[in-house]
């Protein structure tokens, strides 16, 4: 098997509106919604996935909005930030873009050779943009409400806000196969073996934070890489051989997972990258309509009843 995860497969966060969550990822960060389907422990809530124009591996942010959520707060144990990769030169693109959609923007800061801007979503998710070089080899979703050329082109790394950094940098490490490859004060950032974008995990050593609550506008879980089943289950092996508590192999229809924690309480999940999300719709059709496990299938009229009704921000192309 492969001893390193190749990379962030999806970030998933809690919201608290559906609608304003729609209008700030697709109207504004300029996302695909590639998936409306529902928390398949919860199919009262709905489940949203945002990502390139196909929702490929390391490009995708997944919600639960919660209408009237009442927001977490972000402390040790929890991941502390979400950052997405533009090419280097689209820093002052999203600077002006984020300002006049009335988003408050701190930076650009240098952090590792690279520029980096903060800003909040609606209900205080923390997220960051990166000039990051490896991005401009990316082309971006030219069917999307932004330029293409200035389009995110995926999830950059997370940061992960932890009490004792070396803890869980021993996980990364000798379990899961990082490597460490600069630190600056309280960050060190680890890197998998892929290229491209998501192949970086920073880890915030934070003694001072204070315990994490989950709620709105906090992550709940980061998905790592597998390219199969067979790798997935050589994963969930090695995974418990270092004494952690892994799940089940689960069915989530568009990849299958299985989940544990690291010892400073951040929930990791290792995805499969197939099926992917055109399983159950076309390249041109994803994200336009609500789409149900087979096994949820015959409760749709009841589903459909309790979900808020969405609309999504139209794209520029034919096929927005
Ligand atoms: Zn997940």
């Amino acid at each position: 098997m492969a001893e390193t995860l190749t990379g962030i497969h999806h970030v998933t966060a809690i919201a608290s509106d559906p609608q304003r969550n729609v209008d700030f990822y697709v109207g504004v960060l300029g996302l695909r919604l590639v998936k409306q389907t529902v928390n398949f422990d919860d199919p009262g809530t709905y489940h949203f996935y945002y990502g390139d124009e196909l929702g490929r591996p390391g490009t995708i942010l997944t919600f639960f909005p919660w209408p009237g959520a009442r927001r977490g707060r972000q402390g040790a144990g929890q991941i502390g930030a979400t950052a997405f990769s533009v090419p280097a030169g689209s820093l002052g693109f999203w600077t002006a873009h984020l300002s006049a959609a009335g988003v408050a923007v701190s930076g650009p800061d240098v952090r590792f050779d690279e520029d980096v801007i903060a800003f909040a979503d609606p209900d205080g998710l923390r997220l960051e943009i990166v000039g990051d070089e490896a991005a401009g080899m990316i082309p971006g979703w030219d069917g999307g409400p932004l330029p293409a050329e200035h389009a995110i082109r995926g999830v950059h790394s997370v940061s992960l806000w932890e009490a004792d950094a070396a803890l869980t940098g021993a996980i990364l490490r000798h379990t899961l196969g990082f490597a460490p490859v600069a630190e600056a004060g309280n960050r060190t950032r680890y890197h998998t073996a892929g290229s491209g974008v998501g192949t970086r995990v920073d880890v915030l050593h934070v003694p001072d934070a204070g315990p994490a609550a989950g709620g709105a506008g906090t992550v709940h879980h980061v998905a790592w890489r597998a390219a199969d089943d067979a790798q997935q289950r050589a994963w969930r092996e090695r995974v418990a051989a270092h004494g952690l508590r892994v799940t089940d192999v689960l069915d989530r229809q568009y990849f299958r997972s299985i989940y544990f924690r690291e010892p400073g309480g951040v929930l990791f999940e290792i995805a499969t990258d197939p099926p992917g999300f055109t399983l159950d719709e076309t390249p041109d059709a994803l994200g336009t309509s609500l789409k149900l496990p087979p096994w949820y299938e015959p409760q749709r009229a009841t589903i459909e009843r309790v979900l808020p009704p969405i609309r999504v921000p139209a794209g520029k192309g034919a096929h927005g």
